[in-house]
């Protein structure tokens, strides 16, 4: 059975500070795939779920490390709440760059992974922000899904966004931009750019994106971007159809 790994941001979880209905047609795409995929969630918003509660200024780091432990039950309870009304059960797993930083560790979190997929528990994943400071600190959710997707051995990263697709220039500022269907090689000066979250509480932007996908490429692992308002073209890719957004396509297939 094939194994894909979602990712979804901050920005198409939330809108002007509230949860966005935009979770329970996500919830609903992955319970129905989970039928026929292993399905994994990399899911940030527990940072943004925090301050809804209490509104601590995040630039300070034991703030947002306090905001993402307020968050992180809240954001789950959320999850947890819309799966089970299709009987889809879903497990947290907080993760940190040292689960992942040797072979060993990584083997053990991936037999646990494995465990929940064969018993058909979609893990929900996010980072550790609580207890996760600079050294063993994935950084954002791009980076983090690109490696779960490559150390528990998914066949495919979809990155649900805000982000349409890969332009060739900024669309905010060049209305001539246009987005690029298929992109086989990520060029080093695209990843030069700077990092520029479309949300105040994400923390990725297209680079990042960029990166992961480079990061996936080069392992032979496809990535689908798109927007999380449009999961059609979720359904339409995973039957070989690309309606929009951009797929990062490595040189040889998995
Ligand atoms: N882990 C953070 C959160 O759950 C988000 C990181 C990111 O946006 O990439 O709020």
């Amino acid at each position: 059975m094939k194994r894909l790994v979602f990712k979804v941001g901050t920005a198409t979880l939330y809108e002007n500070g509230k949860l966005s209905n935009r979770i329970d047609e996500i919830v609903k795409l992955l319970s129905e795939l989970n039928k026929n995929y292993e399905i994994l969630l990399v899911s940030s918003g527990a940072v943004g779920a925090g301050y809804t509660k209490c509104p601590l200024d995040k630039s300070k780091l034991e703030n947002k490390q306090a905001l993402a432990a307020i968050g992180q039950p809240l954001l789950m309870r959320e999850y947890k709440e819309r799966f089970h009304r299709f009987n889809t059960t879903v497990a947290q797993v907080l993760l940190t760059a040292a689960d992942l930083d040797s072979r060993k560790r990584t083997e053990y979190a991936k037999k646990m992974i494995n465990v929940l997929l064969e018993n058909n528990v979609i893990p929900i994943i996010n980072e550790n922000d609580s207890v996760s400071v600079e050294e063993i600190l994935f950084g954002d959710n791009d980076q983090l899904s690109a490696y779960v997707t490559y150390y528990f051995d998914a066949d495919m990263l979809i990155m649900l966004s805000d982000i349409d697709a890969f332009y060739t220039d900024n669309p905010k500022t060049n209305p001539n931009a246009k987005p690029i269907k298929i992109v086989k090689e990520i060029k080093n000066e695209w990843l030069d750019n700077e990092c520029n979250p479309n949300d105040e509480f994400a923390t990725g932007g297209i680079v990042t994106k960029l990166k992961a996908a480079k990061f996936l490429m080069d392992r032979n692992i496809p990535m689908y971007l798109t927007n999380g308002k449009n999961l059609e073209s979720v359904r339409e890719i995973l039957k070989g159809h690309q309606i929009n957004g951009t797929l990062f396509l490595p040189k040889e297939g998995k």
